[in-house]
């Protein structure tokens, strides 16, 4: 169990099902490791379908109150629970680096970004509204009403353990909706301690149900069962699909926030300072290990020598080791099959004629990946195609805007782009060309609370944060008064 906790109360081996604190009735656990050290952090039960039904039965029975709570209501619950993350915000970023591996100082940073969701749908919960709708027959008003979709499935991946969730749930619960989150089996500890917090802040049992376990149950039933009405889902293509595929027979709401391969693009006119830091803030947030991670570096012939040169010294000098220890900004990667995959990609791109142009140094043992700049890639490499989320900067040569673009929309995914350039008119056109939902011009973060997030092509469905945010958990009636 993770030591140093102010409120060790937070840390919960328990699934919340209905306002109970429970085991599997299997008696079945997982266990979570801490990816610093390989050793085993706790276990969560191993809640199967028959729970997960439960659960849903009890979101549903929730959803029939919760729904007709006043919205200043909703919202004041969600400002409490608001209030006691920022409270806990030091204990809750702890937990958060024991089983994810990110650097301490950035799992604030996430507590912070996640803490701010709630917050935000907390003020947009009472901004929900409708509209009047003249009919075309004089006796008629059409009253367009906006209506909570109902029990939501909420199921996060391991690399954002509270932002995934708060993201979702906050606008969910401000909508009227009810939630049975499935988090990620390598991460669940930081769901179940908003759990713990969402009870204090007076969260009606039942509104927010945690299971956790192994996905393919779980997920069988989530996807499945006709109560629940919206799957909001963040992780892979490859299971966002499955998922999709599941929950076609009972025709169920989606949002979708999947992989990406996101181009990062530096222009002969660019700043080039600026690029280096925009890059290194897009390619190494959280190990690389992000859907908005730069996977490609595009840059122009006439600023390459000169951008890997600086870029290559940064790189170099990056800190690697357990995200608890101060200064450390490469924390372990998640687990073997991801540093497997880095390996691989690194092994292919060498194998194919890259270049390592620079390297830092990583602590020894499996955990760990050493940040890298590689030269001379191509788009035959698997990293020119492949997610690598990990440490591993791969530079590719291009000569004209047009080339830039073409190789940049050149993949399956848009979710996320970033491009330099210190011309308003290039700014204008690249920005207009990009196929991607989200493009940062100049800068290397994209992800902000007040800002749309979500991607097009095969980077999913919808989008996260912002005003719209909220629409993906209602629904719309229109409601026809005739006879008037
Ligand atoms: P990542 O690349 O982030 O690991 P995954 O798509 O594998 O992405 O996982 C994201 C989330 O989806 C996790 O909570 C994981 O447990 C869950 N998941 C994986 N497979 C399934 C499945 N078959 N059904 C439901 N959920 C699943």
């Amino acid at each position: 169990k993770p030591t140093g906790l102010a409120d060790p109360d937070l840390f919960r081996e328990a699934a919340l099902i209905g306002g109970q604190w429970v085991q599997a009735t299997s008696g079945a656990s997982v266990e979570v490791t801490d990816p610093a050290t390989g050793k085993v952090l706790g276990r969560v039960p191993d809640i199967g379908a028959e729970q997960t039904r439960a659960a849903i039965d009890a979101a549903d029975r929730a959803f029939q109150s919760w729904r007709k709570r006043p919205h200043a209501e909703r919202a004041a619950l969600l400002e409490r629970w608001f209030a006691l993350m920022e409270d806990h915000a030091d204990d809750l970023a702890l937990i958060l680096t024991r089983e994810q591996g990110k650097p301490l100082a950035e799992a604030k940073g996430e507590i912070a970004y996640g803490a701010s969701f709630v917050k935000w749908f907390a003020e947009e919960a009472r901004r929900i509204d409708g509209s009047v709708i003249p009919a075309p027959a004089g006796d008629r008003q059409i009253v367009v009403m906006k209506e909570p979709v109902g029990v939501s499935a909420i199921i996060t991946p391991w690399n954002f353990p509270n932002a995934m969730i708060t993201r979702k749930v906050a606008p969910a619960l401000a909508a009227g909706c009810t939630v049975v989150i499935k988090p990620s089996e390598f991460t669940p500890f930081s769901a179940l301690a908003l759990g713990v917090l969402a009870e204090r802040a007076g969260i009606p049992e039942g509104v927010v149900n945690i299971v956790t376990g192994m996905p393919a149950a779980i997920g069988a039933e989530l996807t499945a069962n006709p109560t629940v009405r919206k799957l909001s889902f963040t992780g892979s293509t490859r299971v966002g699909s499955i998922l999709m595929a599941q929950c076609a027979p009972s025709v169920k709401r989606l949002s979708l926030e999947l992989g990406g391969n996101a181009p990062f693009i530096v222009f002969d006119d660019a700043d080039l300072d600026a690029a280096v830091e925009g890059a290194i803030a897009s390619k190494f947030r959280n190990g690389g290990q992000t859907c908005v991670c730069s996977n490609r570096i595009l840059v122009q012939a006439g600023v390459y020598d000169a951008f890997a040169q600086k870029l290559g010294a940064r790189v170099k000098a990056m800190r690697v080791g357990p995200g608890t220890e101060a200064g450390v900004e490469i924390g372990p990667m998640i687990n073997a099959p991801a540093i497997d995959k880095i390996r691989r990609h690194v092994a292919d791109a060498l194998s194919k004629g890259a270049t390592i142009l620079a390297e830092a140094t990583a602590p020894s043992g499996d955990q760990y990946a050493a940040p890298v700049l590689l030269g001379g890639a191509t788009t035959e490499m698997e990293l020119a195609s492949e997610e690598t989320f990990g440490p591993v900067a791969p530079l590719f040569r291009f000569e004209t805007e047009d080339e830039a673009v073409a190789l940049a929309n050149g993949t399956p995914y848009g979710l996320a782009a970033y491009f330099y350039t210190e011309s308003h008119k290039r700014a204008w056109r690249v920005g207009q060309a990009l196929e991607f939902g989200m493009v940062g011009l100049n800068t290397g973060s994209v992800s902000t609370t007040v800002s749309p997030f979500g991607g097009v092509k095969q980077s999913g469905l919808g989008r996260e944060g912002a005003r719209v945010g909220i629409d993906e958990y209602l629904e719309t009636k229109a409601f026809h008064m005739a006879g008037l």
